[in-house]
């Protein structure tokens, strides 16, 4: 009984997301679902992204919360149209949710969808929202072995960013190992070595995205 319920849940949830994709597509726009655990640097790379991209990609921000306009009281201050979601004990979003936040986003003005799920590393996995990539943050004080710990996060990623990578010398972190394990679980994901603080290797996650964003542009012709 419970399994037919979950069934339920997540089917409605995958007819929920396709219907946020068909918007999404209709009007242009690349979606990203940037997931991590608490504290790895989803805000920080949004914030760092938008410095970059502004005046070159019109972007727009979806900020999933436990609590707290934290985060997007952030990406409000960089000039940023953003919603925020507080899942008020959800450790997800879903599909539900961000079809309202799209309803009060000017979709016409977008062409950069940044959605930071909530800090998690086992339930955004399930959850599609109509995105059309995946981001899989880990920063380095979190461990290498993290992609044999919760590998259905690593397995649905696109991308899988390292973030704080200027902390290599400080932490037992075995760089080659993680880039085996990753590789283990999802021979497709490209990986980023990068760090917010310092700036290092954003260069190649930015322009990953914006090779996608001429995709999605050349698709919608806009
Ligand atoms: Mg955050």
């Amino acid at each position: 009984m419970e399994i037919k319920v979950l069934q339920d849940i997540l089917s409605a949830n995958e007819a929920l997301a396709r219907n946020n994709r068909k918007l999404l597509d209709a009007n242009g726009i690349l979606a990203i679902n940037i997931m991590s655990s608490p504290g790895a640097g989803k805000t920080s790379l949004i914030l760092k992204t938008i410095n970059k991209l502004k005046g070159k990609a019109q972007i727009a921000v979806i900020e999933g919360d436990v609590a707290s306009t934290i985060d997007a009281d952030k990406v409000q201050k960089a000039g940023i149209p953003v919603v925020q979601i507080n899942t008020e004990g959800g450790c997800h979003l879903e599909a539900n949710m961000i079809s309202k936040a799209l309803s009060s986003l000017s979709l016409k003005d977008t062409d950069l969808l940044l959605i930071e799920n909530v800090g998690n590393l086992i339930c955004p996995a399930g959850f599609a929202l109509g995105e059309h990539k995946k981001v899989m943050l880990l920063s380095l004080p979190e461990g290498d072995d993290k992609p044999h710990k919760y590998p259905a996060m690593f397995t649905q990623a696109d991308v899988v960013v390292l973030n704080k990578i200027d902390l290599r010398s400080l932490v037992d972190f075995d760089v080659a190992a993680f880039h085996q394990a990753v590789t283990g679980v999802n021979i497709k994901a490209k990986i980023f070595e990068i760090s917010c603080k310092s700036g290092e290797g954003l260069e190649e996650w930015l322009s990953w995205l914006n090779d996608e964003l001429a995709l999605i542009r050349a698709k919608a012709r806009k």
